[in-house]
């Protein structure tokens, strides 16, 4: 008995992808589909294009992003009850790619959950520019996600006693975001701390 090993196949196009190394995600060379390794299944990501000129290495930084909603039902701030019925809908962004300590993930996806690169031109292609391997998993991006949540409320004034709260993000796909590297990684869009 014998065990063949199948090539990765594109879901789309049915050509042989070139798995590259640590890198969660592979692309399509023929079609330019994304595939999300683990599963194979085919996922939506964007490419933002460059706004900024700074010295450093340019890179590609995947972004994990979540359609994130949740309902606080209510909050026990030292010894009283409160904030019934909180809550609301966002778009998380999770910085998946270099290697960043937690604090750095927790930081910048603050900072893109509270300023969402909507308005921000997109590309069809990388130009040549290097991307970072994708290097969190979605269901793990997904606990992240919640943790970041729950850090507002800490952060909150008061003790947070106790936490009643309904929770759900759901993957939408991968933002490509354009950084510069040198000694750490800088955004290269205007409104996040680069400019
Ligand atoms: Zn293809």
């Amino acid at each position: 008995m014998s065990i063949k090993l199948e090539p990765l196949k594109c879901p789309k196009c049915g050509s042989v992808i070139k798995a590259k190394g640590r890198d969660l995600v592979y692309q399509c060379e023929n079609c330019g589909t994304f595939v999300y390794a683990p599963t194979g299944e085919v996922i939506v990501a964007k490419i933002l294009d460059f706004e900024l000129q700074l010295p450093g290495k340019k890179y590609y930084m995947p972004f994990l992003t979540y359609y994130t909603k949740a309902i606080i039902y209510n909050e026990e701030v030292k010894g009283f009850m409160a904030k019934k019925g909180m809550g609301g809908e966002w778009i998380t962004y999770i910085p998946a790619g270099g290697s960043l300590p937690g604090e750095e993930i927790v930081r910048i996806s603050k900072m893109f959950t509270a300023n969402p690169p909507r308005d921000k031109n997109e590309i069809d292609s990388f130009r040549n520019v290097p991307r970072l391997p994708l290097e969190i998993k979605k269901e793990y991006g997904e606990k992240l996600a919640e943790f970041i949540f729950l850090s507002y409320e800490v952060d909150r004034p008061g003790i947070l006693q106790g936490i009643n709260y309904s929770f759900e993000a759901n993957f939408e796909g991968i933002v490509y975001v354009p950084v510069y590297y040198e000694r750490e990684y800088t955004i290269a869009l205007r409104g996040y701390g680069g400019d």
